[in-house]
């Protein structure tokens, strides 16, 4: 299937390592001009050359999502950029902690960052993307929005927050060719995720590869997703073929969320 990515440009966030560089991996596999955004310019550097090395283009931007005159640059890079057909809204996940007790500041730094940024990256993108008549904004969230994680609170409620956003803004936008939805990862193998392991062996008292064993017994699939396969489905979700699919939450869990709906 031709996705019709060549010569497009998609934006990717978090693109320095995990599902970020997967997804900017298989978007400039299919023809995309990817501009990679994340904190570290050296990592970013490496996965560039590393893509061009396998036909592909890349260009890089540096952003600490934390940092507001940074996002305004991003926001400034995007609104000049030639073309944007792809936003892949991505970022590192809040910080944990368990209900009740997280203070006040916590709140509001990580709602700067984590709903606010990501806000003003996807509006700038939306705009955009409006006016040429084809965009796809995916958001990458956490299968916590469906089922909550009783140890990241913040992130339960900081990601609902960005996909009652997203629903709304589809609506808005559909009219144009745009599309928004957000991508769900269960257990998908990043770095991210065997820190999490580390950690919950360290609070349990057991082996980390007894955590992994524990985490990966509640996974129908029985086994943690390859980061290449939830690439790929941010890749289709880019696609032309998927200009029908928009306003979803789509999971990439190995069936690990129960639920049927919501
Ligand atoms: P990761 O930690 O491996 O990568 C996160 C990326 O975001 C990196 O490129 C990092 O540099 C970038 N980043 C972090 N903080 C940033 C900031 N302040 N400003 C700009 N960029 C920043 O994570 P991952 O496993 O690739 O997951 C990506 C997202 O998906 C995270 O939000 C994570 O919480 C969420 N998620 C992942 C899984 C999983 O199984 N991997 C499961 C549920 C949710």
């Amino acid at each position: 299937m031709d996705l019709g990515l060549t010569g497009r440009t998609a934006v990717v966030m978090g693109a320095s390592q995990g599902l970020g560089e997967a997804s900017a991996r298989q978007l400039a596999a299919e023809g995309a001009h990817v501009l990679l955004v994340a904190r570290r310019e050296g990592a970013l550097h490496e996965i560039k050359q590393s893509i061009e090395a396998d036909g592909g283009s890349a260009s890089v931007t540096v952003c600490d999502l934390f940092d507001s005159t940074a996002r305004q640059n991003l926001v400034e890079t995007l609104q000049g950029l030639p073309r944007l057909d792809v936003l892949v809204a991505n970022s590192g996940g809040p910080a944990p902690g368990m209900a009740p007790g997280i203070d006040a500041s916590t709140w509001t730094r990580e709602f700067d960052a984590m709903v606010l940024g990501l806000i003003q990256v996807i509006d700038a993108a939306a705009v955009k993307m409006k006016e040429s008549g084809f965009g796809r904004i995916l958001v990458i969230g956490s299968s916590g929005m469906v089922v909550p994680i009783p140890k990241l609170a913040v992130s339960n409620t900081l990601r609902s927050a960005v996909g009652g956003y997203v629903k709304t803004l589809a609506e808005q936008v559909a009219s144009f060719g745009v599309t928004c939805n957000m991508v769900l990862p269960g257990r998908v193998e990043t770095l991210r995720t065997q820190a999490i392991d580390q950690a919950t062996a360290k609070a349990l008292g057991v082996s980390e590869e007894d955590a992994r064993a524990r985490s990966i017994a509640t996974i129908p699939a029985g086994r943690y997703g390859e980061p290449r396969e939830f690439g790929a489905v941010v890749t289709f979700l880019a696609s032309e073929q998927a200009g029908y699919i928009t306003g979803s939450q789509i999971r990439v869990d190995g069936g690990a969320i129960r639920s049927i709906n919501a």
